[in-house]
């Protein structure tokens, strides 16, 4: 955990969030300023910084975020959906705990944003 991080601290209990699904390794909550109908941010809960710093030793927790997010999609009658992960400042990153967008609920464009 890292004591800075307002992700470890929703991890920790230590701030609320609207949970939708966790288990051991994933922790899975509505985003605070949504973007869709459907927009759930699905993070490991070892902290990782970013995508960035996803490696052989840890790409187990990314696989299980992916794992979640098949069955959370699922379980929201998802048909289509888009996972988006910013990496670093440039990536327009501003939570430094790896997480995914999972978004959907309504049309999506073709375009990215
Ligand atoms: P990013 O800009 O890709 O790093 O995404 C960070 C996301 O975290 C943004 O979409 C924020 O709305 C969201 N966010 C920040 N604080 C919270 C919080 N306490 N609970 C839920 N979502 C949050």
């Amino acid at each position: 955990m890292s004591t800075e991080c307002i992700f470890c601290k929703i991890i920790a209990g230590e701030i609320p969030s609207d949970k939708v699904y966790e288990d051991e390794q994933v922790l899975a909550f509505r985003d605070i300023a949504p973007q869709a109908p459907v927009h759930i941010l699905v993070i490991p809960k070892a902290h990782i910084a970013s995508a960035a710093e996803v490696s052989a030793e840890n790409a187990d927790l990314a696989a299980a975020c992916f794992v979640a997010i098949s069955r959370i999609a699922r379980e929201h009658g998802l048909d289509g959906f888009r996972v988006i992960s910013n990496c670093g400042v440039e990536g327009g990153q501003t939570v430094f705990h790896l997480h995914f967008h999972l978004l959907g609920g309504r049309r999506l464009g073709a375009n990215l944003l």
